[in-house]
């Protein structure tokens, strides 16, 4: 199963004409989960041609606006479509009771949906969502205020069945060769029993990325993309303004670099531009440090991640 990563927003701090604020759709064939929702997030998801309905959860990093101001129009287009399925929104601490306060006021209009908040604390944690395909942990960033990165995965596969060996040792085609895939142990009509770890090859880990924004470079991005298929993680500035960056809470691009190669990350993409830098710019200083593959987010701009 593929992963599909589509800006919807990359700009820091406020839209512009060229980038919307922050928010980045991972996609797969089951359904999607929204990673911030910044003012005009789901606008962006419609033009992408995602179905609104096919959400499954909402993962704000934390609540300074142009992470989280779309929310609120999100929760009541979805409550105006007549919603009936649960929402989980993960966030900071903080975030239900503000969500209270807005519902209270009469601004969301969530209708029959029911909102199921999940604040995270400490150092994070797994954010279970009833029947989504999609496994999501968080971890904590350092930023000005409390905040939250997120690893969004897939469930691992069974290893591929070598169908001409256990034809070879006796096994019918049809429906055993099935449970044998899935993993199951079948006894075959002479009563031989057939365990599946003889014919299937190693478990293939689920495709997974990670996503760390806002943030100073810190360890709790390297953890949530240790092995990660690909991070995205703010590069507010350019290197030059490395310390600029860092009084702000934020990241240059070549440190989110650095924080992918120390974690392994298979690539990495770049998002959160100021809108007083060139993306193209940053994620080119990024790549020369490491020489890791680096992309530049750009609104609608998708990247497909394949096994
Ligand atoms: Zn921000």
């Amino acid at each position: 199963m593929q992963l599909r990563l589509i800006p919807l927003g990359t700009s820091a701090g406020r839209p512009t004409l060229a980038r919307g604020a922050s928010a980045l759709a991972v996609a797969s064939e089951s359904g999607w989960v929204l990673c911030d929702c910044g003012e005009g997030a789901q606008l962006a998801a419609q033009r992408a041609g995602l179905s609104l309905s096919r959400i499954d959860a909402v993962l704000i990093t934390h609540l300074h606006g142009d992470h989280f101001n779309g929310l609120p129009g999100l929760l009541g287009t979805l409550g105006l479509e007549g919603r009936t399925r649960p929402l989980v929104v993960a966030g900071p601490p903080g975030l239900a009771r503000l969500l209270r306060t807005l519902e209270r006021a009469g601004s969301l209009g969530t209708g029959a949906m029911p909102v199921n908040v999940i604040e995270q604390r400490g150092a994070g944690g797994a954010v279970t969502i009833p029947g989504s395909r999609f496994l999501v942990t968080s971890g904590a960033l350092v930023h000005r205020i409390e905040t939250y990165g997120y690893r969004v995965a897939l469930p691992d596969r069974a290893g591929a069945l070598d169908v001409a060996g256990a034809l070879r040792a006796g096994v019918p085609s049809g429906p055993l060769l099935g449970e044998l895939k899935a993993g199951r142990a079948v006894t075959l009509p002479d009563g031989r029993r057939i365990e599946p770890a003889e014919f299937l090859g190693p478990v293939r880990r689920g495709l997974a990325i990670a996503y760390a924004l806002d943030t100073v470079p810190c360890a709790g991005a390297v953890e949530l993309a240790r092995g990660a298929d690909a991070l995205v993680h703010e590069a507010t500035y350019e290197h030059a303004r490395a310390e600029l960056a860092h009084q702000r809470g934020h990241s240059t691009g070549v440190e989110a670099a650095r924080i992918a190669a120390e974690a392994g990350a298979a690539m990495l993409l770049l998002t959160h531009f100021s809108p007083s830098v060139d993306g193209e710019r940053v994620a080119d200083e990024a790549r020369k440090a490491t020489g890791l593959r680096v992309v530049a987010a750009a609104d609608q701009v998708e990247l497909s991640i394949a096994p």
